[in-house]
């Protein structure tokens, strides 16, 4: 047995010599901004959960209400038997949210990704994708066997020039994907310019709105944010990050929606979300539709970082809670990332191949949950390291 396994323990080997290898660290969860670990306390500046919601009276009641009333898990996939009622109303909810026709929820974002694309998209079809876009992204590409043209980052001349030679392929479907805020860097996709080329040349749009949902505009994300809402052919969320549950969805018109519960696999062939997964996400969404300070805190406390951090000479020209700090080399994001360990701060080191090599950065994440000292204490601590 030892000499089958020889194989793997040389490639881990490899990954630690390149200082790539991962492991998991577990906390436990103290607040929406705080985590212990053996009995230490630490700062969160690494997660998703973008308006604080996971730790909000209502949603964690709505959960608890839910697991009362349904209890835990939904016991089968949503065509068999799982399809409980919460389904029903966050499916309606999710398309008047989104100003769309209808919407689908998936189990996570990342099974709506590569459901969605390789369940619309077939071998004879088209699929042109930004060069940074979400892994789940390229792996639904890759699973579609549809043939995928990858333009480079935000590049709309590299993007028309594509869409032109491909003017005659009327047999083909061709679907333009993208981030609409991208996880890595922040920036935002031109979304105008894209949906005028996907007009122009007769393609689809589909962007993933995992980190705009919550944050871009009033909350309502990027269509919203670019004024394009019932504009954008496909939208995807997820509930995993500003929604404060589990779960992803796309939101689109009935025809793609029907279409997808007949052919993506990962929406066909999975246990559906348990009742409080769903219920959390309801009421995430409610607090979000309803009450915009989360969404204005989350914005004043990005504005707030940035000042921060420019005092400290870190000059990041993020529009988004990510602020990609990029040292390039692994080992520099590694050590960076231990020294506010010890001291009390959690910050993401980003290697290969979630960015590209060469590109390793430290991804700090702002909530609307953290508090001004919070976020001035953090800026300080980065720039005393990063001055050295
Ligand atoms: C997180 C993320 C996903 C996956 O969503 P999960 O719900 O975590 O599976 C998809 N796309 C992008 C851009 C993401 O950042």
């Amino acid at each position: 047995m030892k000499d089958k396994l020889n194989r793997f323990i040389e490639r881990l080997n490899i990954l630690r010599e390149e200082s790539l290898y991962r492991s998991v660290t577990n906390y436990t969860p103290l607040s929406a901004t705080h985590v212990s670990k053996d009995g230490k306390d630490y700062l969160m500046m690494a997660s998703n959960n973008y308006l604080g919601l996971t730790h909000n009276l209502q949603v964690k009641e709505a959960a608890k209400k839910a697991v009362e009333l349904y209890g835990t898990g939904s016991g089968g996939s949503r065509l068999t038997s799982g399809s409980h009622i919460l389904f029903e109303k966050l499916e309606q909810e999710l398309a008047v949210f989104k100003s769309a026709e209808s919407a689908l929820v998936f189990n996570t974002g990342y099974m709506a990704n590569v459901g969605t694309i390789s369940g619309l998209m077939s071998k004879n079809d088209i699929i042109i994708s930004d060069e940074l876009n979400h892994a789940s992204i390229i792996d639904g590409c890759r699973l579609s066997r549809a043939q995928c043209m990858v333009y480079p980052h935000k590049d709309m001349n590299a993007l028309a020039d594509i869409l032109k030679k491909l003017y005659d392929r009327n047999d083909a479907v061709k679907l333009i994907v993208t981030d609409s805020v991208f996880s890595m860097d922040g920036d935002i996709a031109p979304l105008d310019e894209i949906c005028y080329l996907a007009s122009k040349y007769d393609a689809l749009v589909m962007v993933d709105d995992a980190h705009a949902t919550g944050v871009l505009g009033n909350g309502h994300g990027s269509a919203e944010y670019f004024n394009l809402k019932g504009k954008i052919d496909i939208q995807l969320g997820t509930f995993s990050k500003a929604l404060a549950s589990e779960g992803g969805f796309v939101a689109a018109k009935q025809v793609l929606v029907d279409y997808l519960i007949n052919h993506a696999r990962s929406y066909i062939f999975s246990t559906a979300l348990s009742p409080a997964d769903i219920a959390a996400a309801r009421e995430a969404l409610h607090i979000i539709a309803t009450d915009n300070s989360y969404v204005k805190k989350l914005q004043e406390n990005v504005a707030i970082m940035k000042k921060y951090l420019q005092k400290e000479s870190i000059e990041i020209c993020t529009q988004t809670p990510i602020f990609p700090i990029v040292v390039h080399d692994n080992d520099l994001a590694l050590n960076v990332a231990k020294i506010l360990y010890d001291d009390g701060i959690i910050l993401s080191a980003i290697r290969p191949p979630t960015v590209p090599k060469n590109q390793s950065r430290l991804r700090l994440t702002v909530t609307a949950a953290h508090t001004k000292e919070e976020l001035h204490f953090v800026a300080e601590k980065l720039g005393q390291i990063l001055k050295k």
